[in-house]
Protein backbone atom coordinates (compact mmCIF):
# COMPACT_ATOMS: atom_id res chain seq x y z
CA UNK A 1 0.00 0.00 0.00
CA UNK A 2 1.59 3.31 -1.54
CA UNK A 3 3.82 3.65 -4.11
CA UNK A 4 6.10 6.83 -2.41
CA UNK A 5 9.78 6.51 -0.56
CA UNK A 6 9.03 3.25 1.39
CA UNK A 7 6.65 1.61 -1.46
CA UNK A 8 9.39 2.19 -4.19
CA UNK A 9 12.32 0.09 -2.60
CA UNK A 10 10.10 -2.32 -0.93
CA UNK A 11 8.43 -3.38 -4.51
CA UNK A 12 11.68 -3.31 -5.68
CA UNK A 13 13.41 -5.65 -4.06
CA UNK A 14 10.16 -7.72 -3.52
CA UNK A 15 9.78 -7.84 -7.50
CA UNK A 16 13.56 -8.40 -8.26
CA UNK A 17 13.18 -11.50 -5.92
CA UNK A 18 10.52 -12.54 -8.62
CA UNK A 19 7.06 -12.77 -6.16
CA UNK A 20 4.29 -14.21 -8.16
CA UNK A 21 2.01 -11.10 -7.57
CA UNK A 22 2.18 -8.40 -6.43
CA UNK A 23 -0.66 -5.36 -6.09
CA UNK A 24 0.44 -1.91 -6.13
CA UNK A 25 -2.13 0.89 -4.32
CA UNK A 26 -1.63 4.36 -4.91
CA UNK A 27 -3.82 7.39 -6.33
CA UNK A 28 -0.89 10.23 -6.54
CA UNK A 29 1.01 11.33 -9.64
CA UNK A 30 4.80 11.76 -9.95
CA UNK A 31 5.82 15.16 -9.07
CA UNK A 32 9.75 16.43 -9.10
CA UNK A 33 9.80 17.02 -5.32
CA UNK A 34 9.39 12.96 -5.01
CA UNK A 35 12.53 12.00 -7.39
CA UNK A 36 14.99 12.27 -4.13
CA UNK A 37 13.26 8.99 -2.33
CA UNK A 38 10.66 7.51 -4.69
CA UNK A 39 13.41 5.23 -6.91
CA UNK A 40 11.44 3.74 -9.50
CA UNK A 41 10.73 6.93 -10.76
CA UNK A 42 13.08 9.15 -13.32
CA UNK A 43 12.59 12.84 -14.68
CA UNK A 44 10.46 11.74 -17.38
CA UNK A 45 8.02 9.99 -15.11
CA UNK A 46 6.79 13.30 -13.56
CA UNK A 47 3.09 13.94 -14.27
CA UNK A 48 2.58 10.23 -14.74
CA UNK A 49 0.55 7.75 -12.32
CA UNK A 50 2.93 6.43 -9.98
CA UNK A 51 1.07 2.98 -10.28
CA UNK A 52 1.89 3.26 -14.30
CA UNK A 53 5.50 4.52 -13.63
CA UNK A 54 5.76 1.63 -10.94
CA UNK A 55 4.30 -0.85 -13.03
CA UNK A 56 7.15 -0.10 -15.84
CA UNK A 57 10.39 0.06 -13.73
CA UNK A 58 9.32 -3.45 -11.86
CA UNK A 59 8.45 -5.21 -15.14
CA UNK A 60 11.34 -4.29 -16.37
CA UNK A 61 13.41 -5.56 -13.94
CA UNK A 62 11.39 -8.75 -13.43
CA UNK A 63 8.80 -9.43 -16.59
CA UNK A 64 7.40 -12.41 -14.92
CA UNK A 65 6.19 -10.92 -11.89
CA UNK A 66 2.10 -9.52 -12.37
CA UNK A 67 2.08 -6.33 -11.26
CA UNK A 68 -1.80 -5.57 -9.99
CA UNK A 69 -1.97 -1.69 -9.64
CA UNK A 70 -5.16 0.29 -8.40
CA UNK A 71 -4.77 4.08 -8.73
CA UNK A 72 -7.07 5.25 -6.29
CA UNK A 73 -6.75 5.93 -2.58
CA UNK A 74 -7.87 3.14 -0.76
CA UNK A 75 -11.19 3.22 1.48
CA UNK A 76 -11.78 1.01 4.13
CA UNK A 77 -13.96 -1.10 2.41
CA UNK A 78 -11.63 -1.47 -0.45
CA UNK A 79 -8.21 -1.97 1.98
CA UNK A 80 -10.77 -5.27 3.71
CA UNK A 81 -11.30 -6.25 -0.12
CA UNK A 82 -7.80 -6.30 -1.50
CA UNK A 83 -6.09 -7.38 1.92
CA UNK A 84 -8.49 -10.57 1.94
CA UNK A 85 -7.03 -11.66 -1.14
CA UNK A 86 -3.56 -10.79 -0.29
CA UNK A 87 -0.72 -13.09 1.58
CA UNK A 88 1.29 -10.29 3.15
CA UNK A 89 0.19 -6.89 3.77
CA UNK A 90 3.01 -4.31 3.47
CA UNK A 91 1.89 -0.81 5.00
CA UNK A 92 3.79 1.80 2.79
CA UNK A 93 1.38 4.26 3.30
CA UNK A 94 1.43 8.31 4.65
CA UNK A 95 -1.39 8.57 6.79
CA UNK A 96 -2.72 7.04 9.92
CA UNK A 97 -6.55 6.67 7.87
CA UNK A 98 -4.74 4.43 5.93
CA UNK A 99 -2.74 2.62 8.34
CA UNK A 100 -5.52 2.15 10.60
CA UNK A 101 -8.07 0.30 7.31
CA UNK A 102 -5.17 -1.77 6.77
CA UNK A 103 -4.46 -2.87 10.22
CA UNK A 104 -8.37 -3.56 10.72
CA UNK A 105 -8.47 -5.56 7.05
CA UNK A 106 -5.45 -7.26 8.98
CA UNK A 107 -6.68 -7.96 11.92
CA UNK A 108 -10.18 -9.77 10.38
CA UNK A 109 -8.41 -11.55 7.52
CA UNK A 110 -5.32 -12.23 10.19
CA UNK A 111 -2.84 -11.28 7.25
CA UNK A 112 0.66 -10.70 8.70
CA UNK A 113 1.01 -6.55 8.24
CA UNK A 114 4.64 -5.03 7.70
CA UNK A 115 4.40 -1.48 9.11
CA UNK A 116 7.06 1.13 8.02
CA UNK A 117 7.25 4.97 8.66
CA UNK A 118 9.57 7.40 8.05
CA UNK A 119 9.56 11.16 8.93
CA UNK A 120 12.44 13.67 8.74
CA UNK A 121 15.18 11.93 10.69
CA UNK A 122 12.93 9.06 12.25
CA UNK A 123 11.47 5.85 11.29
CA UNK A 124 10.12 2.72 12.44
CA UNK A 125 9.78 -0.85 11.58
CA UNK A 126 7.73 -3.77 13.05
CA UNK A 127 5.69 -6.49 11.88
CA UNK A 128 2.07 -7.51 13.26
CA UNK A 129 2.14 -11.49 12.65
CA UNK A 130 -1.61 -10.87 13.01
CA UNK A 131 -1.68 -14.73 12.11
CA UNK A 132 -0.98 -15.24 15.77
CA UNK A 133 -3.49 -15.03 18.03
CA UNK A 134 -1.41 -13.81 20.75
CA UNK A 135 0.03 -10.88 18.42
CA UNK A 136 -0.20 -7.25 18.82
CA UNK A 137 -2.25 -5.04 15.96
CA UNK A 138 -0.95 -1.92 14.91
CA UNK A 139 -3.84 -0.07 17.19
CA UNK A 140 -1.96 -1.30 20.17
CA UNK A 141 0.32 0.39 19.75
CA UNK A 142 -1.10 3.79 18.27
CA UNK A 143 -4.93 3.52 19.25
CA UNK A 144 -6.96 4.96 16.42
CA UNK A 145 -8.31 7.42 18.87
CA UNK A 146 -4.84 7.96 20.48
CA UNK A 147 -4.06 11.61 19.94
CA UNK A 148 -1.53 11.84 17.02
CA UNK A 149 0.19 14.53 15.00
CA UNK A 150 -0.45 13.81 11.76
CA UNK A 151 2.46 15.42 9.39
CA UNK A 152 3.30 13.52 6.13
CA UNK A 153 6.71 13.70 4.64
CA UNK A 154 5.31 16.02 1.83
CA UNK A 155 4.61 18.69 4.08
CA UNK A 156 7.47 17.85 7.10
CA UNK A 157 10.55 16.59 4.49
CA UNK A 158 11.81 13.31 5.21
CA UNK A 159 15.66 12.10 4.97
CA UNK A 160 15.62 10.55 1.56
CA UNK A 161 18.10 7.15 2.24
CA UNK A 162 16.20 6.45 5.77
CA UNK A 163 13.04 5.98 3.56
CA UNK A 164 15.16 3.24 1.21
CA UNK A 165 16.72 1.45 4.85
CA UNK A 166 13.36 1.05 5.96
CA UNK A 167 11.12 -0.14 2.43
CA UNK A 168 14.08 -2.31 2.31
CA UNK A 169 13.99 -3.53 5.33
CA UNK A 170 10.01 -4.01 4.75
CA UNK A 171 10.55 -6.33 1.94
CA UNK A 172 13.30 -7.67 3.97
CA UNK A 173 10.77 -8.95 6.60
CA UNK A 174 7.93 -10.00 4.24
CA UNK A 175 10.02 -12.40 2.56
CA UNK A 176 11.05 -14.18 5.81
CA UNK A 177 7.67 -14.06 6.55
CA UNK A 178 6.87 -15.83 3.17
CA UNK A 179 9.44 -18.24 3.38
CA UNK A 180 9.33 -18.74 6.97
CA UNK A 181 12.98 -17.40 8.29
CA UNK A 182 13.74 -16.28 11.81
CA UNK A 183 11.28 -14.38 13.66
CA UNK A 184 9.41 -11.09 12.54
CA UNK A 185 11.08 -7.99 13.45
CA UNK A 186 9.77 -6.39 16.43
CA UNK A 187 9.23 -2.81 16.94
CA UNK A 188 12.48 -0.86 16.02
CA UNK A 189 13.22 2.80 15.78
CA UNK A 190 16.06 4.27 14.15
CA UNK A 191 17.38 8.45 14.72
CA UNK A 192 19.43 8.88 11.58
CA UNK A 193 20.89 11.40 13.45
CA UNK A 194 23.27 8.99 15.45
CA UNK A 195 22.16 5.90 13.85
CA UNK A 196 21.04 4.97 17.30
CA UNK A 197 18.54 1.62 17.01
CA UNK A 198 16.18 0.49 19.78
CA UNK A 199 14.29 -2.27 19.74
CA UNK A 200 11.21 -2.77 21.75
CA UNK A 201 8.80 -5.92 22.68
CA UNK A 202 5.10 -4.71 21.67
CA UNK A 203 2.60 -7.08 23.79
CA UNK A 204 -1.27 -7.33 22.56
CA UNK A 205 -3.00 -4.77 24.27
CA UNK A 206 -6.14 -6.75 25.79
CA UNK A 207 -7.99 -3.42 25.86
CA UNK A 208 -7.65 -2.98 22.48
CA UNK A 209 -10.60 -1.58 20.32
CA UNK A 210 -9.75 -3.62 17.47
CA UNK A 211 -8.05 -6.84 18.17
CA UNK A 212 -8.64 -7.02 21.82
CA UNK A 213 -11.99 -9.41 23.01
ZN1 LIG B 1 -4.71 -4.44 18.86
Amino acid sequence: MGAGGLGCPAAFYLAAAGLGRITLADADKVDLTNLQRQILYRTDSVGRQKVDAARAALNAVNPEVDLVTINERIEPARANELVAKADIVLDCSDNFPTRHALNRACVKHRKPLVSGAAMRFDAQLMVFDLRKADAPCYACLFPEDGEVEEVQCSVMGVFAPLTGVIGAMQAMEAIKLLVGIGEPSGLSMVDARNGEWRSVRVKKDPGCKVCGK
